[in-house]
């Protein structure tokens, strides 16, 4: 026979199995019985039971506008300074392509320039 202080230990022990619904049948109507009859082992679930909770409501997944939010409320409150002009300007002057343009004008420049050359060593005059 097991003692009550001993049946306090392994509920209390089992709590956490038992609110992530993982204990078996009798486990679990053991636990329920006991925190029928007990109230300081229904205080220390309530208490593991908030405390869970709060970690739940951490690992929850932000939302998909969570960034965007964010981006929009720097935007208002910098005035415009942040997440708007640079979007801005960049609509206006595609720089990535204007410099991937000079680099293939100057590959271009060049290729071309030693193709006109001669390979072999040009006399000098
Ligand atoms: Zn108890």
């Amino acid at each position: 026979m097991t003692t009550p202080t001993d049946t306090h230990g392994r509920v209390q022990d089992s709590f956490s199995a038992y609110l992530d619904g993982e204990l078996a049948a009798p486990d679990k109507a053991l636990v329920e019985q006991h925190l029928a009859a007990c109230l300081q082992c229904r205080t220390h679930l309530e208490q593991l039971r908030r405390t869970l909770g709060s970690l739940g409501s951490l690992k929850r997944k932000a939302p998909p506008t969570f960034l965007p939010d964010i981006q929009r409320q720097i935007f208002t409150r910098s005035s415009g300074r942040f997440f708007g002009q640079r979007w801005r300007l960049f609509g206006k002057i595609p720089f990535e392509w204007l410099s991937m343009a000079m680099i293939v004008a100057m590959l271009a420049y060049y290729i071309l320039t030693q193709h006109g050359a001669p390979t072999s060593v040009s006399p000098t005059p």
